[in-house]
């Protein structure tokens, strides 16, 4: 009965049209409901089809559309989110498993904050904000497919960078935006890409399996270079893209910054 009281409250919340009518409301509506409540059920809670039913008065598709760009993107209108909208208004019945297999590979497997905390110095900090789709124009023009925690100390190979996921190694190595990159593939089918590395901590291979919060590299500031080992084009930072494989296997961006959020208070803690 929990669940359900629950669903009803953001049921409520979500079917006021006005919340939607703007790309950037969802950060108001993020703040009127417990974001962590929601992290949660969305995390470890499958939801019952009468529950989507009630909340959305008949309009179930597309109570459960809105849901899924929001929780995946942060986003409700945007031409990103408008995308796989698209493709999921086509699907009808079968749309809540879609869903929720969705929601799992993001969510699922995230377990550890990508970059430790200092054991000693309070001055190596990191901060990062909602920067999902802001345009970038470094190899033509286009929309910034993730989040950037940024280096309080402005120094490349100091700050440790961990997995945030259990997983396998699916691509590594020099790419001319991410630099030295290493992507991981999450058991529940998340793409987990950290961008920029300063070095790696070990000769990863592709196929490599991997322990959250095993140790991957070193935050740096390589990249935006044809050159392997391109570096100073920008400050130190690390660069984390998540991915989900649509039904049809399009590869679609999703906004680490929820994510991020949700993992701040899981620090590792390292003595760096
Ligand atoms: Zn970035």
């Amino acid at each position: 009965m929990k669940k359900i009281g629950f669903f009803l409250l953001i049921g409520i919340l979500c079917l006021d049209v006005q919340l939607f009518s703007h790309v950037r409301q969802e950060a108001e509506f993020a703040c009127v409901i417990d974001r962590d409540r929601l992290y949660t059920a969305f995390r470890d809670e499958q939801v019952p089809l009468e529950v989507y039913e009630t909340i959305a008065d008949g309009k179930k598709e597309e109570f459960s559309e809105r849901m899924f760009c929001y929780f995946i993107t942060g986003d409700t209108g945007s031409d990103a989110a408008g995308h796989l909208q698209k493709k999921l208004e086509r699907k009808k019945s079968p749309i809540l498993d879609e869903f929720t297999s969705y929601i799992d590979a993001v969510w699922q497997d995230v377990t550890y904050f990508p970059i430790p905390q200092s054991q000693t110095r309070e001055e190596m900090d990191v901060s990062y904000c909602d920067s999902w789709m802001q345009s970038r124009t470094f190899g033509g023009k286009r929309g910034h497919e993730g989040c950037d925690i940024m280096a309080s100390v402005n120094t490349r190979g100091v700050y440790p960078v961990v997995s945030m996921t259990d997983g396998v190694v699916e691509a590594v190595g020099w790419l001319k935006l991410g630099g030295w990159r290493i992507g991981i593939r999450s058991p529940s089918g998340g793409y987990f890409y950290y961008a920029h590395l300063a070095e790696y901590a070990a000769d990863f291979e592709v196929g490599e399996e991997i322990n959250a919060g095993e140790l991957l590299g070193f935050m740096g500031d390589s990249g935006y270079g044809d050159t392997p080992g391109t570096v100073g084009n920008f400050p130190v930072h690390l660069h984390i893209g998540i991915y989900i494989n649509d039904a049809d296997g399009n590869e679609v961006s999703v906004n680490p910054y929820w994510v991020l959020c949700a993992l701040d208070d899981k620090k590792l803690v390292y003595d760096y």
